[in-house]
């Protein structure tokens, strides 16, 4: 497909907006020399180059998008509708509060319902994106021991099957970073941790469900090991959609957790952004929460109240959804999982072969041995059939992974068409393994280097060239 600068011809654009007949305080924007070069095209052809860009991608309103640990799910248009409303955009943060009620009345709506839904007292709306309540989170714990001056509690413990920001959180947050790793059933190994704990422990991050989709059966004992050693408890709750409304991070002995709004509670994410990772505490450490008049408090994490348009449709999906519909929702995350997983398992071969929870871990170590055909080959293979890959090489944990979560918004008849898709693409691996490695073939870029597109990504046209 063209370029929209290719499409471009002089003269050929369209005036909408009117000359100004005001006087111009601003000239030129600020700093820049010559005028912006943009393309000149009528309506029509902008319009028709940006539905074809848009079919050139796949979004969950084209199709399945199981893409594990991201919770591609369907998002209500009601809650883009409800986000769209003028009392809601057309205000200013600087806004004297007694002019934009409505909106406290959102925020503190929200952070009641999400204190409920996760066990904790506090909540913390700042924080922009899962990582970012992370990393909150972390200094509020950090806050917490030195306020007890207790200076030589600068570890933390995270588990090898923790999803990969946990580590990146803690040491950004100035701790250092210790690795415990998984017993056989994928969970956390008792022992290692038992091991682990000690006078310099700041605390334990425990991503739940972890990233091969597995409850932790032994959490309340986790829980427990660190708090008799002095630490305190971080849930990562990005993916609380298998577990909202059924079990509670606070009444696991959690005192911090954050949660994903984009992912669980309805905010499309795809490209991304934007997204909100609100930060949740137990009472004894709101003082320390972003955001709140507190002398001891850390401070602002980001400007004002966050991102506050993913606030409105979180509300709007959890009132929408009602009292019986969060826990419905984790019911249909968790049984749609387990439904894919059990009708693949045969040839397919898991991880770990338990009950999962919203999503599972496939490992094609095996396969890969037997025909060189690779979780990439079968990831790309899947791009021809219409689907979205699930995610690939994602836990290290796992070699050869695929990581595959339905969510919680798929039919019965979808999750069947797909498992349909995942056999006959194992069949043909087995059979034609040589034509796995040209996968795909229908899509309008094949296989791109991924590395390359990612560190040297060509963004900028050149009009010289
Ligand atoms: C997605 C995810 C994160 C990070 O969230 P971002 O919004 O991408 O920063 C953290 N933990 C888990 C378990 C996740 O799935």
């Amino acid at each position: 497909m063209k370029l929209i600068f290719e499409r471009s011809r002089a003269g050929r654009g369209t005036q909408y907006i009117p000359e100004c007949d005001v006087p111009v305080v601003i000239p030129n924007a600020p700093g820049r020399e010559a005028t912006l070069r943009l393309p000149e095209l009528p309506e029509t052809e902008v319009d028709r180059h940006y539905t074809e860009l848009a079919k050139q991608t796949h979004g969950v309103n084209d199709g399945f998008y199981p893409l594990g640990s991201c919770t591609m799910k369907y998002n209500p248009q009601i809650n883009e509708e409800a986000a769209a409303l003028p009392g809601f955009t057309r205000i200013h943060p600087l806004q004297d509060a007694d002019t934009v009620k409505g909106c406290h009345v959102v925020c503190d709506t929200l952070e009641k319902y999400l204190c409920e839904i996760t066990g904790m007292d506090a909540v913390s709306l700042q924080p922009a994106a899962g990582a970012h309540g992370e990393f909150t989170g972390l200094l509020l714990i950090k806050a917490y021991h030195r306020e007890k001056g207790d200076l030589k509690r600068t570890k933390i413990i995270v588990p090898d099957s923790a999803h990969g920001t946990n580590p990146a959180s803690a040491a950004m947050a100035g701790f250092q970073v210790v690795s415990i790793a998984s017993d056989d059933k994928g969970c956390v190994d008792l022992e290692a941790l038992k091991a682990a704990v000690g006078e310099d422990t700041a605390g334990l991050m425990l991503t739940n469900p972890n990233t091969v989709g597995l409850f932790d059966p032994n959490i309340l004992e986790i829980t427990r090991i660190v708090h008799e050693a002095g630490g305190l408890c971080y849930y990562d709750g990005a993916n609380l959609n298998a577990v909202m409304g059924i079990a509670r991070p606070g009444d696991m002995g959690f005192d911090v957790v954050h949660v994903n709004l984009h992912k669980t509670f309805s905010t499309p994410h795809g490209g991304g952004g934007p997204g909100s990772g609100p930060s949740g505490c137990k009472a004894f450490l709101a003082k320390y929460l972003p955001g709140k008049e507190s002398p001891e408090s850390i401070g602002n994490v980001r400007s004002f109240g966050g991102n506050f348009l993913v606030a409105v449709k979180a509300l709007a999906y959890i009132l929408s959804i009602g009292r019986e519909g969060v826990p419905a929702a984790a019911e249909n995350a968790v049984l749609n999982a387990n439904y894919m997983k059990e009708k693949l398992k045969d040839i397919y071969p898991l991880a770990y072969d338990r009950t999962c929870m919203h999503e599972f871990v496939i490992c094609l170590e095996e396969l890969k041995e037997k025909t060189g055909v690779s979780a990439l080959d079968v990831a790309k293979a899947m791009l021809d059939h219409g689907i979205h890959p699930p995610t690939m090489y994602f836990p290290l944990i796992v070699h050869e992974a695929l990581m595959v979560e339905p969510t919680e918004t798929e039919t019965k008849e979808t999750l069947d068409e797909a498992i349909a898709i995942f056999r006959a693409i194992y069949d043909e691996a087995v059979q034609h393994p040589e034509a796995m490695h040209e996968k795909p073939v229908r899509t309008p870029i094949r296989r791109p280097d991924e590395v390359q597109a990612a560190r040297t990504p060509v963004i900028r046209y050149d009009f010289e060239g």
